[in-house]
């Protein structure tokens, strides 16, 4: 049984990977310092699965608790997940986030050379194709350039692990680029839980679907799009995680650098995904139009050809899945692990 460690398993996408893991008969260690996460997340993966798992809180860039880790586990392979996500936040605190999720990278990998561990698979993201690339994006275009600093800590990251795997024939490295994973597990006990205000579109209208927030505000409508909303590659987590648990099978047998588009290749606009919301779950979602929201692009999404070849991995889970699992979660959790 293969072993994965999980830095930053517990948060949203981390925890539904876990499951999946653990569902496919690998073995799954974690590590979180739950600045956006709750140890709750991992305890419900344990209750889903009825397997267990295990769980440190520790801060990535702590280079003895991750040694002790590497020491006490045989680690196969890595799935970095831990880094600070908010756009508007990277904005006011680049220097944070330059810190956090460069330095998780970096310990990770000294860490690993030193203990023996030669696979990583990084969560990256759609943002490191920038404005310049037309869609779909696929995964031979050159990185573009980012509109805010949490895309360059992707860009960065993608880069620095380029650079190791160059220098080091042995170490192999898969680049996950997500697109716009909403949805949660079908079960409701797991799901997306944003502190404060949420900064993105589902948990946005979830959170007024169930009363906290007064109404959605779409950000513009005058976008060049058959509805003048802007137009995203929304997939579902479990979709998503499922692509994880292929990485990590193919990574165990692979030498180099491998990027994968995660996403379905079909986008939806928001009117699109706000309808679909109302109609599956039967429950309206006040909204109005606003300005645009500053960097964003009309529209993106994926060819998603090549994991599809290589890594065998589809979407299967349709909009309207996304839809009613949010709104399931939401529902279940109104407080999410609170
Ligand atoms: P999340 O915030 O739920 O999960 C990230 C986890 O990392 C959290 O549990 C957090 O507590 C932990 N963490 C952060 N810094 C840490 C540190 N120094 N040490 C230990 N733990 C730390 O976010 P998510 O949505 O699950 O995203 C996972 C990864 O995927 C992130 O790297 C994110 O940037 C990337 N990603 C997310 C999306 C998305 O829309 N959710 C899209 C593209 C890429
Ligand atoms: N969006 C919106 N209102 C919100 C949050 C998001 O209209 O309160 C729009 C946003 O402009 C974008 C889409 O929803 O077109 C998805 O935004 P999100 O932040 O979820 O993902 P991103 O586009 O940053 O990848």
């Amino acid at each position: 049984m293969a072993a994965v460690f999980l830095a930053g398993g517990a948060g949203y996408i981390g925890s539904h990977t876990a499951v999946e893991l653990l569902n496919a008969g690998f073995e799954v260690i974690a590590a979180d310092n739950f600045s956006n996460s709750s140890p709750e997340s991992i305890r419900r993966v344990e209750q889903i699965t009825g397997k267990s798992a295990v769980l440190y809180e520790a801060d990535i860039r702590d280079r003895k608790a991750m040694t002790e880790i590497f020491r006490k586990h045989k680690i196969d392979a890595v799935i970095h997940f831990a880094g600070m996500k908010a756009v508007g936040e990277s904005v006011q605190k680049p220097v944070e986030y330059y810190r956090n999720n460069l330095d998780t990278t970096l310990t990770l990998l000294e860490v690993m050379r030193e203990e023996g561990c030669s696979k990583i698979i990084f969560s990256s993201s759609a943002t490191v194709y920038g404005a310049e690339n037309p869609v779909p994006y696929t995964e031979t275009m050159p990185r573009g350039i980012c509109s805010n600093p949490y895309g360059w800590t992707k860009a960065m990251t993608e880069q620095i692990l380029e650079d190791a795997a160059k220098a080091d024939p042995s170490l192999s490295v898969i680049l996950l680029r997500y697109f716009n994973p909403i949805g949660a597990h079908s079960s409701g006990m797991i799901g997306e839980d944003p502190q404060g205000i949420p900064n993105n579109l589902m948990p946005y209208i979830t959170q007024v679907a169930v009363g906290k927030r007064e109404q959605l505000t779409i950000f513009g409508n005058d976008y060049p799009t058959p509805d003048g909303t802007c137009l995203r590659d929304y997939i579902h987590v479990v979709d998503l995680a499922k692509g994880h648990v292929c990485a990590a099978n193919y990574i165990l047998g692979m030498q180099g650098v491998e990027i994968f588009n995660l996403g379905t290749g079909r986008p939806y606009s928001v009117t699109e995904i706000v309808d679909a919301f109302e109609r599956v779950n039967g429950i309206k979602v006040p909204h109005v139009y606003g300005d645009r929201r500053a960097g964003d692009l009309a529209e993106f999404y994926a060819n998603a050809e090549k994991a599809r070849e290589i890594l065998h991995w589809e979407t299967t889970l349709t909009l309207e899945d996304m839809c009613r699992d949010s709104w399931n979660w939401q529902k279940q959790n109104p407080n999410g692990y609170r």
